[in-house]
């Protein structure tokens, strides 16, 4: 049995197939006229991304502009121009593309954070670009016949992007954590997903294996009858997610809002489909990622405004840009940082430049007054209480609710006093392990500190859902940790009001939340937070949530 990052629940079993073999440059491949060399690699780049923008049509949500982004890489000009230096230099096409994309695959390494996320993408590109050259089949995942399980050292986003959840029943990689793109969009599908596996090179294509997205284990030849056992608690577990109707609570009556994160309108329109109370996390900078200005005032409210039409009369908490670290913004301004998690983003890049969220809250206040929506506002990476203040006297001068996102320590204890100056605070658990564990949470060995299980997270939870007790204000979760349902019990446990979770998610948790009490969510709760690793705090914590 090999252990990994559970990251979407769920059993599945089948023989294991793998990413077919990617093509490489001839060792010595005929140099040719270099404007021929310029022209076949424009033709197949074009090619190719022509192929992901159709996927990207078929697909939706987060898969669609993962695949159509991975397109706009394969005409990135930057890349056109490396490849005619290499042709001009005498290099013949699929060995100048290979060329280019380590040029391309180096500066963003240099630039870091989201940007060096996207060199799995770029080697992506030179795959199907170079397979395209030399003639050969697209390189990517099979269609299997039979449900299959798919393991791999990482997953492209072309290739996560484009699965059929019918003949991939499970995901199980290598490399990846609980918010990389693997598990983005395995959880947009619905197919059950471990990341972060260690030693899963040994499983070998045509190999029976049971993933348990749950457990965050892939057992190779497994036991029939405890398969068929976990099949079938998969079965009762999938059904019960699809019959939950709404509105959270536990079985004996406690109430939880159930929420959704969403980053546009077609996001929130697919997520208005599920019993949701609204939406928990609006990740207003998602929308602005390729743009190199600023939006105007108008744009925005545009925007905002189709999220807040989708929700109707359901509350929709706006977060300001959270830009900067591994969401980098062309217009925010952002200086040269060594370190970007830790430098100007979040909330400090509006202290910078007050003009700019002015704009921004603008915007949302002209959306909010066009549809009459009932909207809240929220500011990201928030580290003192002078902050808190500052930013809720800018949201309640436009009339609306101030509330800001409990990411760092220092906001974790100072959180009585955070409430002086806000309506709700909402906690943001993927920074919030990153920051308190000192743990990139995109490092894959680390990915045991960043776990949402870690009893020091929980610990944190808790200070900041008592001080909102005390304050009578909601105290809301809108990192991934309330995406497992198991872990949004703990969370109710612990106080918190609210769990702001992917559209996806919204029916296992509310559904497993229904089938617990109260007194059992905070008694695993307490089991968990007295566990000495992230491990031990979820089994205990399962064995009061059977
Ligand atoms: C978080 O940090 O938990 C969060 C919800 O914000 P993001 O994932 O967008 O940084
Ligand atoms: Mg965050």
């Amino acid at each position: 049995m090999y252990s990994g990052t559970a990251v979407v629940p769920g059993i599945g079993v089948g023989p294991v197939v793998r990413p077919a073999p990617r093509p490489t440059a001839p060792e010595h491949e005929e140099a040719g006229d270099p404007s021929v060399t310029t022209v076949a690699f424009g033709t197949a780049a074009a090619e190719v991304a022509r192929r992901l923008r159709a996927r990207s049509k078929a697909a939706s949500g987060a898969a669609s502009e993962v695949l159509s982004a991975t397109a706009t890489l394969a005409e990135d000009r930057g890349l056109a121009t490396f490849v005619t230096k290499h042709a001009t230099q005498g290099a013949g096409p699929a060995t100048a593309t290979t060329a280019a994309i380590e040029e391309l695959a180096a500066m963003f390494t240099a630039a870091g954070g989201l940007m060096a996320e996207r060199v799995t993408d770029l080697y992506d590109v030179r795959d199907r670009i170079v397979a395209e050259l030399l003639e050969l089949p697209e390189p990517g995942i099979p269609v299997p016949d039979e449900p299959s399980v798919l393991l791999a050292d990482d997953l492209a986003p072309a290739d996560t992007a484009g699965l059929d959840p019918a003949r991939i029943v499970a995901i199980a990689t290598e490399l990846g954590g609980s918010t990389s793109h693997t598990a983005i969009i395995a959880r947009q599908l619905g197919i059950p997903c471990v990341v972060a596996v260690t030693d899963l090179h040994d499983v070998t294509a045509g190999d029976r294996v049971a993933v348990d997205g749950s457990r965050g284990t892939v057992t190779v030849d497994p036991d029939e009858a405890q398969v068929a056992a976990l099949v079938e608690e998969d079965r009762r577990t999938r059904e019960a997610a699809a019959g939950w109707t709404g509105p959270g609570r536990t079985a004996d009556g406690h109430e939880v809002q159930i929420l959704a994160n969403v980053q546009d309108g077609a996001g929130a329109r697919v997520a208005a489909e599920q019993p949701i109370e609204g939406v928990g996390l609006f990740r207003t900078e998602l929308s602005f990622l390729d743009r190199s200005t600023e939006p105007t005032v108008d744009e925005q409210a545009d925007i905002y405004a189709a999220v807040f039409e989708a929700m109707g009369d359901k509350k929709v908490i706006v977060r300001t840009l959270d830009a900067g670290s591994d969401k980098p913004l062309a217009f925010a301004n952002q200086p040269d940082e060594p370190n970007p998690a830790l430098g100007v983003r979040g909330l400090r890049i509006g202290l910078a430049d007050p003009a700019m969220l002015d704009r921004q809250l603008d915007g949302i206040a002209a959306a909010q007054a066009r549809t009459g929506a009932d909207v809240r506002v929220m500011a990201p990476m928030v580290t003192t209480e002078a902050e808190a203040q500052w930013f809720a006297e800018r949201v309640r001068a436009r009339g609306l609710l101030a509330g800001i996102m409990i990411e760092t320590p220092s906001t974790v204890l100072l959180a009585d006093r955070m409430f002086r100056h806000l309506d709700f605070v909402s906690i943001g658990t993927n920074d919030l392990s990153q920051y308190t564990f000192a743990a990139d949470r995109m490092a894959p060995t680390l990915s045991d500190l960043t776990d949402p299980w870690q009893p020091a997270l929980l610990a944190s939870i808790k200070l900041v859902a008592d001080a909102g007790r005390r304050a009578g204000k909601p105290v809301g979760v809108c990192g991934e940790a309330a995406a497992h349902p198991l872990l949004a019990c703990v969370l109710t446990g612990l106080g918190v009001t609210s769990l702001s979770c992917a559209a996806t998610a919204v029916r296992p948790v509310g559904a497993k939340l229904a089938q617990v009490t109260l007194a059992q969510c905070e008694a695993a709760a307490e089991a968990a937070l007295a566990a000495p690793d992230h491990a031990r705090a979820a089994q205990a914590a399962a064995e009061h949530l059977a």
